[in-house]
């Protein structure tokens, strides 16, 4: 129990607060943490009061690590495009002028302007998403997972048929922990499992499906792939026989690319939306972020009928996106339908995503070469070097893209510092440790950015020559 004394012999609220201040978030924040470790040190009856100055020295720590967790821009020098952790796609300039067009005010998200009536959300977007996956109709949830999620208990729930036909090649796990099978059970649907991890054929799904068949899943198993003694009927062999069952096909495509990748260095192709429903599929999902370089969001197209099923569902109106998705992806969509329209031009390179992926190594290496002069009078050492990117976001984990990276082997030999010093510098530097030394590749990092790359290497040699023990905290001894 704290007693009375101990109460009285610890700082007051007040006297802390204004030892810390100016403090980087907003004050309420602030307040509540110096509560929490009063009150901690009041419990902690079995060990004395610490001195005030720890009190602050703590909290100061605390306020730092809280208001780091803002969220805040970084420079991303690990290559891996789509990076999960790092915000997957980036988005464009018009992306986010018609974001802030429409945010900044009111809008026509549910009227319609020529009628004066209720109008209907997202209207446009479903337009443009059903062209450019040459289908009847398509809509949009809030991600990837949503989509699959509202396919499976629409088809499952209350159609008196609860199981799923999947092959057990597909039973993946998605990052962030989530399994099909777990989905699957959690949409109230049966996983009716087929063929073998690297081997399912027709005769599989031919025998599976019957009268209790809800519907045939095929999971694109994006972020692993297999090699060897493998096979897998086609698209539209799974099609016709889910056809000659009566029942509805799906196909969660995952990244959903919109343009070839095979016109990209290094990346092998990857199923398109399109020729996925001209194969027969009765409906597909994909993410809005991964290979499109949208906003997160969970695009499904597919027949009229289905289409419209799924969005008269109850499900789906938890699941609809905000006028802040429909203003970004109007614009990503209007990049792909304008890019289409010039057959010749390729796939937009206003999308961020799209950018990256066809920005050639030569101007690469000319950046870095140039970054390399800028930091020698810094004593930095570093190589311009080959390097791989990687689209990530577990797309396409087979492929890499040419690239070239910053290879600096670490002042002191601990790379991981160094990493942890650029980490730590606003704005935040990711690298990768790679042979002992820390990579900086550039195909992620815009070339806007270069200068600020340039200040936080040289702000990190000027940290390691100052060479002062906190300098390296990650220092082996
Ligand atoms: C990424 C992925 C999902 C989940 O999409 P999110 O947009 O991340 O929710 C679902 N299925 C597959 C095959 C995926 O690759």
């Amino acid at each position: 129990m704290a007693t009375p004394a101990r109460q009285r012999a610890l700082p007051s609220v007040e006297r802390i607060l204004k030892a810390l201040e100016p403090f980087d978030v907003p004050r309420p924040m602030a307040v509540r943490l110096v509560r929490d470790r009063l009150a901690s040190a009041r419990g902690a009856t079995d060990t004395p009061i610490p001195a005030f100055e720890v009190f602050i020295h703590d909290l100061r720590r605390e306020l730092q690590e809280l208001a780091e967790t803002r969220l805040q821009p970084v420079i991303n020098g690990t290559g891996i495009l789509a990076h999960t952790n790092l915000g997957r796609a980036p988005l464009g300039d018009d992306l986010v002028e018609s974001v802030r067009s429409v945010a900044l005010g009111y809008s026509n998200l549910e009227i319609s302007l020529i009628h004066g009536r209720r109008g209907h959300r997202g209207a446009y977007v479903e337009h443009g998403l059903a062209l450019l996956c040459q289908a009847e109709a398509a809509t949009v949830v809030n991600n990837g997972a949503a989509a699959l999620v509202l396919i499976l208990h629409h088809l499952t729930a209350g159609s008196g048929r609860h199981e799923v036909v999947i092959s057990r090649g597909e039973l993946i796990q998605i990052g962030g922990g989530f399994r099909i099978p777990d989905i699957l059970q959690t949409s109230g649907a049966q996983l009716r499992e087929i063929g073998t991890t690297n081997q399912t054929s027709i005769q599989d799904y031919r025998r599976a499906i019957g009268t209790q068949t809800a519907l045939v899943l095929r999971v694109h198993p994006s972020n692993f792939y297999m090699e060897g003694f493998v096979d897998r009927p086609a698209d539209a062999e799974v099609a016709a026989a889910a056809k000659v069952g009566g029942v509805p096909f799906v196909v969660d495509l995952g990244s959903g690319a919109l343009m070839d990748l095979t016109a990209v260095a290094g990346l092998h192709s990857e199923p398109m939306p399109g020729q996925t429903l001209a194969a027969g599929a009765d409906l597909v999902c994909f993410s809005g972020d991964k290979l499109l370089g949208g906003p997160q969001a969970g695009i499904i197209a597919g027949s009229r009928s289905w289409i419209d099923r799924l969005k008269a569902d109850p499900l789906f109106r938890a699941l609809r996106c905000d006028k802040l998705v429909f203003a970004a992806l109007q614009a990503t969509i209007d990049a792909y339908l304008h890019a289409a329209a010039r057959r010749d031009a390729g796939p937009p390179k206003t999308v961020p995503m799209v950018n990256l992926m066809l920005t050639p190594v030569a101007d690469l290496r000319a950046r870095a070469v140039t970054l390399q002069e800028r930091l020698r009078p810094s004593g930095l050492v570093m190589e311009v070097r080959a390097s791989d990117s990687q689209i990530g976001g577990g797309v396409c984990p087979r492929s890499s893209m040419p690239s070239i990276a910053l290879r600096i082997p670490p002042p002191r030999g601990n790379a991981e510092g160094f990493l942890d010093l650029l980490r730590k510098h606003r704005p935040p530097v990711i690298g990768r440790v790679s042979d002992g030394c820390c990579w900086i590749d550039l195909r992620t990092v815009f070339p806007s950015q270069d200068e600020t790359l340039v200040c936080a290497l040289q702000a990190v040699a000027q940290e390691l020559s100052a060479g002062g023990p906190t300098a390296m905290s990650g220092d082996a001894p």
